[in-house]
């Protein structure tokens, strides 16, 4: 919706940056959330900004509650109240069968995937809810294939913080159906983006591209289109969906 703040988490690279740019496009007020990349995250802002559009950079950590606290602070003191969240910074916790994994590694990716979008989800409802006095919001939570693939043999500490959102996504757009707010998720495929290298597997799209059916990745714009659509007045029907945009996979 034209001119409404939106909170993007982890906006400065990968899906979180496609996102940012449709929905600068799209008219909202984007918050640019990033933990370390700020040069890039400024440069979303600048895009956004050049094409006419506003946003915000926000530097924080949301995997932590102080982190996430100082999010949703900054952006109500610099552009007013929330309407939409995009609970999308996330990490894979690095490739490793469950016998190889440590509980540091499992304590850090619950923090990102898991207990830094719940806080995240809490703020947003706190101020968004008619329950308390507001007049109610959006929210589309990132969650992936992984969920129901189930990610054997790479990643299955990764999957199941998924499988966490997606449970989250159906529960909350329940709890809070009546009281304004819609919570879908969307769940992406495998796409170009930074993620793979980080994990430790560079080579992943190309070792992986012919096995999904459209023998192709898809891209992060693939991704924000979905995203844009959950949050637009388009899909004022919808909540509790989780969307799979996986190119058949
Ligand atoms: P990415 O390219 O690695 O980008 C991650 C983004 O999240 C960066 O902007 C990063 O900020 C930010 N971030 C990470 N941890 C953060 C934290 N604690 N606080 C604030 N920001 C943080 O990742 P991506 O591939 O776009 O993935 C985005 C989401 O999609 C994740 O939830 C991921 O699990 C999900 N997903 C991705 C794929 C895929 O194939 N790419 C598939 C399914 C689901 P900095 O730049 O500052 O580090």
């Amino acid at each position: 919706m034209p001119g409404r703040i939106l909170i993007i988490t982890g906006a400065s690279r990968g899906i979180g940056a496609a996102v940012a740019l449709r929905a600068g496009s799209a008219g909202y007020q984007v918050v640019v959330n990033y933990l370390e990349s700020e040069a890039a995250a400024r440069h979303v802002v600048q895009d956004i900004r050049d094409a006419g559009g506003t946003a915000i950079p926000v530097k924080a950590d949301v995997a932590t509650e102080a982190g996430v606290l100082k999010l949703f602070q900054e952006t109500e003191a610099t552009l007013g109240p929330i309407y939409g969240l995009v609970n999308n910074a996330g990490t894979t916790g690095g490739l490793a069968r469950i016998d190889e994994i440590t509980s540091n590694m499992l304590e850090r990716l619950m923090a990102a995937n898991v207990i830094g979008p719940m806080i995240c989800l809490r703020e947003a409802v706190k101020r968004m809810s008619t329950r308390y006095g507001h007049s109610g919001g959006v929210i589309v939570n990132i969650s992936s294939l992984a969920a129901r693939i189930g990610g054997a043999g790479e990643w299955v500490h990764y999957a199941a913080t998924k499988g966490a959102i997606n449970t989250l996504t159906i529960g909350l757009a329940r709890e809070v159906a009546n009281e304004g707010i819609r919570v879908n998720a969307v769940s992406p495929g495998l796409i170009e983006t930074d993620i793979h290298a980080t994990a430790g597997a560079p080579d992943r799209l190309d070792r992986l591209r012919p096995g999904i059916p459209m023998k192709r990745a898809g891209t992060p714009d693939e991704i924000a289109a979905g995203v844009l659509w959950l949050l637009s007045s388009e899909a004022s029907y919808v909540t509790g969906t989780i969307l799979e945009i996986g190119g058949g996979r």
